[in-house]
């Protein structure tokens, strides 16, 4: 028997990777890159015990509770997400329609939404800026 079908056997009914398992492990690396420069008190144990939480997670046979925490996670991802691209000044959105504000002098434009990146020209001044509807 090799070390995959050894493996195989260990990782039967267990719940294995996910993409909040992913996420977790991206965080360990970054605290990891950032103690490197910046000596912070206790975030060493701080990356243990997430890497802990992560094995934890993986070698769980309890699929059930950890697929519920994958979707919370998504979930809160995703709302994250939307809460970033609604508040990176590129627009509200009005109806079918999107509203962007001139970078030179605030005249407000609107644009019909949904159409990827678009250039726009002001009305007022005719100065020329690319916005994503
Ligand atoms: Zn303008």
């Amino acid at each position: 028997m090799d070390w995959r079908d050894r493996l195989n056997r260990f990782m039967y009914g267990r719940y294995g990777q996910d993409q909040f398992s992913k996420f977790l492990l991206a965080v360990c690396f970054v605290l990891l890159i950032l103690s490197f420069f910046i000596p912070i008190p206790g975030l060493g144990i701080l990356v243990l015990l997430l890497l802990v939480y992560v094995y934890f997670r993986m070698l769980s046979r309890n699929v059930t509770a950890r697929a519920a925490e994958n979707r919370k996670y998504l979930e809160l991802k995703d709302r994250f997400l939307g809460l970033f691209r609604g508040g990176s000044g590129c627009g509200r959105v009005q109806g079918e329609n999107v509203i962007f504000r001139c970078p030179k002098c605030s005249q407000k434009i609107r644009i019909p939404g949904g159409k990827g990146l678009v250039e726009i020209t002001c009305p007022k001044c005719r100065t020329k800026f690319r916005k994503r509807t």
